[in-house]
């Protein structure tokens, strides 16, 4: 037996590893398994290439936990270790990366920001025991089985000693009295479910009952059975060929990795790359409704089938963690903080690569099927407008795929629409105009009023539009985009012709004020035009600058403080309608007001602005005049 004193600097370096591990003490458990996963790998690949004469066998890596003796155990049938091996890999050079962690971080503020990314490895542990022990036993012939013993003090103790029988190492936790937690059995399940569901050797945890039935009908026959709990898939979907899977393995493994979620993905991309860096993975695109509430953090990031973490902020692009599913990379160094993870050069080219993959798939589903993508398309453009927008690269792919809808449910690419409009569309200036509502409802009238004119009118809903709009007007085309209700339509497409006033100036300047002393001044702006005949005698309309830059706010970006600007609306006048006539010419000024409010009323109405008291009165005096 011999005893030793870890080659330590610092004193004790054991309560400093508690204190900066404060917030994430639970990833010992994947530290310590992961261990276990590597020694059982490594035995693999020495007897393949026949290093090793050991009998293989059944690797399961056993987790159990005694609440008695408070102990948590992690049994593998790897490698082992010799004493001679514990002294070089556990002595020595496992205990330098703690050091120099500690070194590293000791004045840090934030230790919580790098827990997790930090490979502390073995020596996590302590941050939960105050006593641990390594019993091994080395696969090389006629090795001896060692021993070795840890109280948190840099003392240790590691001996030769044949309490190992079985080729393989036991690493046993003391659990210390505040970290009891982890003598519950469904934490320690939660925390195997949450680090080590995918890792590439069996995990048992307990066992469990299962029911077989055989035979049918009258014959069946039930029978209980007890079998080894297995936490983990050690074959994931995403460690394989997209060769070699079918579209319901696929399925299969969406259902793995969220379990709780009945809903089916749209479909998937496959990411693999082993040059020049490594990278393999699944993405989903999840049904994203309009008005849901965006989910992120749905992306798992492992490294070698080893959950890291599911924030993915700074390691995809930010319009990407709404997608779902898994990515693993060797190349992701863990290391490290969050912050070097995001200016780390291959984390970058990995983004660069899934952002290019992720435009390449829709824009071949696109091609492929475009009925399909376009029955798919409400479900994902959230996502798509997103990239669009942040994104140059994936704007420019996003053209030939990126779809807008009519009101009569066509879907057109940018480009064709341009095509479809460009002739009638066009105002005296040359700009082309796109027409668009937000509701096909609420801007009913307008709508029916702009395809009378025969124009066409685009759906622009979700929260992103105002966004969108901008950034395409900035584009090639001289293309800009008005809302149905935001003026009168022949103000919205000037043409040359420009409609004769029936009013001389000296009229509507009679005219004006008189509207004017029966509306809200200020929420309502009179304007007077010459339009058609047949056009409705009042219309309110909201200014497209206005609304925008108050939408735009509301989201981020456009002038900020907008969002809490009252409303503000026109109120158009008609002058070539009779009515217009008729209240210059109405000499009973109580006869006049009523006239005037009552064709205000309608328009609100129609606008679905008129509501309480006015809406009240309004509905009476309508009653009335059916007396
Ligand atoms: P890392 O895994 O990053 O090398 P660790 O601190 O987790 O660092 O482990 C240090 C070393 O101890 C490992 O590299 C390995 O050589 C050895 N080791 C730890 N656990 C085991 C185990 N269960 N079986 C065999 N060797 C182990
Ligand atoms: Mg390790």
């Amino acid at each position: 037996m011999s005893t030793g004193k870890i080659n330590v600097t610092a004193d004790n370096i054991f309560p400093i590893i508690k204190k900066f591990l404060y917030s994430d003490h639970e990833i010992f458990l994947r530290e310590l398994v992961s261990n276990a996963v590597d020694a059982s790998q490594k035995l693999k690949t020495l007897s393949r290439i026949g290093e090793s004469k050991a009998e293989l066998g059944d690797l399961t890596i056993q987790v159990k936990v005694d609440k008695e003796n408070k102990t948590l155990t992690i049994s593998d049938r790897g490698v082992g270790m010799t004493t001679d091996e514990i002294n070089k890999y556990i002595n020595e050079l496992a205990f330098s990366g703690a050091e120099e962690f500690v070194k590293k971080y000791e004045d840090k503020a934030d230790g919580a920001a790098i827990i997790g990314h930090f490979g502390l490895g073995f020596y996590s542990s302590f941050m939960v025991a105050k006593k641990v022990e390594i019993f091994s036993l080395s696969h090389q012939e006629g090795a001896k089985a060692a021993y070795w013993t840890c109280d948190g003090s840099p003392e240790f103790t590691l001996e030769e000693n044949d309490s190992r029988k079985e080729r393989g190492t036991d690493i046993v936790l003391h659990i210390n009295e505040d970290s009891e937690e982890f003598l519950e059995e469904g934490r320690i399940r939660e925390l195997l479910k949450k680090y080590c569901r995918f890792l590439p050797v069996p995990i048992q945890f307990g066992e469990k009952e299962i029911t077989e039935t055989e035979g049918e009908g009258d014959d069946k026959k039930e029978t209980k059975k007890t079998v080894a709990d297995i936490v983990n898939v050690t074959d994931p979907a995403w460690t394989k060929a997209p060769a070699d899977l079918e579209s319901d393995d696929y399925k299969e493994f969406y259902r793995q990795l969220y379990p709780m979620t009945f809903e089916e993905p749209l479909f998937h991309i496959h990411l693999n790359v082993d040059y020049p860096f490594d990278l393999n993975g699944i993405l989903f695109f999840p049904r994203i409704k309009p008005n849901m509430d965006l989910q992120r953090n749905k992306i798992q990031l492992y490294q070698n089938q080893v959950f890291v973490t599911d924030n993915l902020e700074g390691i995809v692009p930010d319009f990407l963690t709404l997608l779902h599913g898994v990515i693993d990379s060797k190349d992701i160094p863990l290391n490290v903080s969050r912050s070097y993870l995001q200016a780390d050069g291959a984390v970058k080219k990995i983004s660069g690569h899934i952002t290019k993959k992720v435009a390449d798939k829709l824009s071949s589903l696109f091609k492929k099927d475009r009925e399909d993508f376009e029955q798919k398309w409400n479900d994902i453009k959230v996502i798509i407008e997103y990239g669009m927008l942040s994104d140059d690269k994936f704007f420019e792919k996003a053209q030939k795929f990126g779809l807008y809808q009519n009101v009569e449910d066509q879907y057109f690419t940018f480009e064709e629409y341009i095509e479809k409009i460009k002739a009638s569309q066009t105002d005296k200036d040359g700009n082309l105009v796109v027409l668009y509502a937000a509701h096909k409802d609420g801007q009913h009238s307008f709508i029916k009023k702009a395809q009378n004119k025969g124009y066409d009118v685009l759906l622009m809903e979700g929260p992103l539009v105002s966004h969108l709009m901008q950034k395409l007007e900035g584009g090639d085309h001289k293309v800009k985009f008005a809302r149905v209700d935001s003026d009168a339509i022949d103000k919205l497409i000037p043409k040359d012709e420009e409609a004769v006033s029936l009013l001389s100036e000296e009229q509507k300047e009679k005219l004006k004020p008189l509207i004017e002393e029966e509306v809200d001044k200020a929420s309502y702006t009179v304007v007077l035009e010459a339009m058609d005949s047949q056009e409705a005698p009042f219309t309110i309309t909201v200014p497209e600058f206005m609304r925008r830059m108050k939408e735009m706010s509301m989201t981020g970006g456009g002038m900020m403080g907008m969002g809490d600007m009252p409303d503000m609306y026109n109120l158009i006048v008609n002058t070539n309608h009779p009515l217009a006539s008729r209240i210059l010419d109405e000499k009973d000024e109580s006869e006049r007001k009523a006239l005037i409010n009552r064709a205000k009323d309608l328009a609100l109405l129609s606008q679905n602005l008129l509501h309480g008291e006015a809406l009240t009165n309004f509905v009476e005096q309508q009653f009335e005049a059916l007396n």
